[in-house]
């Protein structure tokens, strides 16, 4: 009797009719013309990408039907399913560190999702030690300055490569009450081995002369943070990705959402993913990293009687102002209101009942971050919102960001938002948020081969090499170099 395979079908999708594509030549999805690789950010005034994402019907709800087992083609050891900062480095990590063979899915391309909007910090400033992700963070930071290193050795510039720069990062406090704080955390992260000290609006008239606070304010800085741009960073893994497809041992299929995981009926192993055009055998696992789209999808494919399922990821809706080619002055630093780290735990704040609310989670919160990328841009942020997967711009929070950015740098008041934004864009993205604040990383219970890495909200630039080697270690059982224990998803997300 032909094995019977427990296979997730989608529902509906308007596209197809339910018809499936033929399989994508792989070569084809090797050779994606270069403008696809920036669907996720709007030039302005052209046709809002935006609007094209906003679109994509590839999120639909998935069923769980029984059929026989799909033909097979294209094994590999490991399918990972999203092609963000998160999958991609998981891919390289595992064609790096392993002789395993990698298939990416993407149901568009890798910086469609938040990756393409993020601002590139890769900071400790506004993190705190002691907690659950001080040590993934670190970690994370020092695969990212051996990454750095490493080009430089190889007689290429990580600036032209990553956009990595050593701005060092600005904590910027306006209040007596911030300034304090700020004291407070660099003598933290002092104790931690960190080069930290605390500048006084004095200081600070040399050191980042166009930021203008009173006197009370000040600001906490940290020399050796660093920042790279999403788009070279990503350019670059993907490049080092391919190296390993002339050896067969990875293959890249984008414009291809999953829409199932095939296993045999009650098994715990998955043996397939099954994508809107073909199906790829994992012989060894499937890792999921499908941003904050992770949620919804896990939900549609994990459907078990004896398991409770309760991933909460969300998308976090964020945009920024990037301003081009600008030229009325320039930042030495990567600056950030001190006030962004309770923005970024707003809702956490608002959830843990002994703390009352700060923010509603809800409404928009802005939170001023300004810095110079590689390529002279000015970048300014930032917003939160849950307020759906909704990409379109809304040009209330443009006005927001640029009120909240022109209180710390004045100059720019000086400025028209209207002309600037002629030689700008806007980026948009949709954070993955989770509740309680700490990406999950790890298998997913009931099974045996499926992993997860998703929930990084504001932080998946900074944590990515560190959720990869992560990952990489778990499929390869190897031992992890950070305890991984606070970011699994028994207890957290399954009951
Ligand atoms: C405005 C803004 C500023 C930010 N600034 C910073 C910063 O300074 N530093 C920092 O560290 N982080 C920053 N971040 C956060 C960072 O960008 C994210 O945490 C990170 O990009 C998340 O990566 P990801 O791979 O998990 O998700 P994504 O980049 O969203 O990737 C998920 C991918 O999964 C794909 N996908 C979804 N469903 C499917 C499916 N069914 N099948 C196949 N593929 C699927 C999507 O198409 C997408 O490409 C910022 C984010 C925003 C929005």
């Amino acid at each position: 009797m032909a094995a019977m395979a427990l296979k997730i079908t989608i529902n509906s999708n308007p596209n197809t009719n339910g018809v499936l594509a033929p399989p994508p030549n792989k070569l084809q999805a090797h050779l994606l013309p270069s403008n696809q690789k920036i669907f996720g950010r709007r030039v302005l005034g052209s046709t809002p990408l935006s609007l094209k994402r906003s679109k994509r019907n590839w999120h639909v709800p998935l069923r769980v039907s029984s059929s026989s087992q799909s033909s097979a083609s294209n094994p590999f050891d490991v399918v990972i399913i999203g092609a963000g900062i998160i999958g991609l480095t998981i891919a390289r990590h595992l064609l790096l560190s392993s002789d395993l063979s990698v298939a990416l899915v993407d149901a568009a391309v890798p910086c469609s999702g938040a990756t393409g909007a993020g601002q590139g910090y890769i900071w400790k400033a506004h993190k705190l030690p002691g907690t659950d992700k001080w040590k993934l963070m670190m970690r994370s930071h020092q695969l990212w300055e051996s990454l750095a290193k490493s080009i430089q050795l190889q007689s290429m510039d990580p600036l032209e490569v990553l956009g990595w720069k050593k701005t060092g990062s600005l904590l910027v406090s306006k209040t007596a009450d911030e300034s304090a704080m700020l004291r407070r955390r660099v003598e933290e992260l002092s104790q931690e081995g960190l080069r930290a000290e605390f500048l006084s609006t004095n200081d600070l008239l040399s050191e980042e002369p166009e930021l203008v606070l009173e006197k009370e304010g000040g600001a906490a800085f940290f020399p050796d943070d660093c920042q790279l741009d999403a788009h070279r960073t990503v350019a670059f893994i993907e490049k080092g990705n391919r190296r390993f497809a002339v050896e067969g041992r990875y293959a890249e299929f984008y414009h291809d959402p999953a829409i199932g995981l095939v296993r045999p009926e009650n098994s715990c192993e998955v043996g397939a993913v099954q994508t809107s055009k073909t199906t790829l055998h994992s012989k060894k696992a499937v890792v999921i990293a499908a941003g904050c789209w992770t949620g919804s999808l896990m939900h549609d494919l994990i459907k078990q009687p004896d398991i409770e399922l309760d991933l909460p990821i969300k998308p976090r809706k964020g945009h920024l102002l990037v301003i081009e080619n600008f030229k009325s002055f320039k930042l030495n630093h990567g600056i950030m209101e001190a006030g962004y780290v309770n923005h970024q735990s707003a809702t956490l704040k608002a959830t843990a009942s002994d703390l009352g609310p700060v923010y509603n989670a809800q409404d928009l919160s802005v939170s001023m971050t300004a810095t110079m990328d590689a390529s002279g841009s000015l970048v300014l942020g930032s917003s939160r919102q849950l307020v759906g997967f909704n990409t379109e711009v809304d040009e209330s929070v443009i006005n927001h960001i640029w009120q909240r950015v022109g209180e710390f740098l004045p100059a720019l008041r000086k400025e028209s938002l209207e002309d600037l934004r002629q030689s700008g864009e806007i980026r948009v993205g949709l954070r993955p948020y989770i509740p309680d604040g700490k990406p999950v990383i790890g298998l997913v219970p009931g099974f045996s081969n499926v992993f997860l890495a998703a929930g990084h909200e504001g932080e998946g630039l900074s944590l990515a090499l560190g959720t990869a080697e992560m990952i990489a270690d778990m499929v390869l059982t190897n031992p992890c170099k950070v305890d991984p224990a606070p970011f699994a998803l028994l207890g957290r997300c399954f009951h």
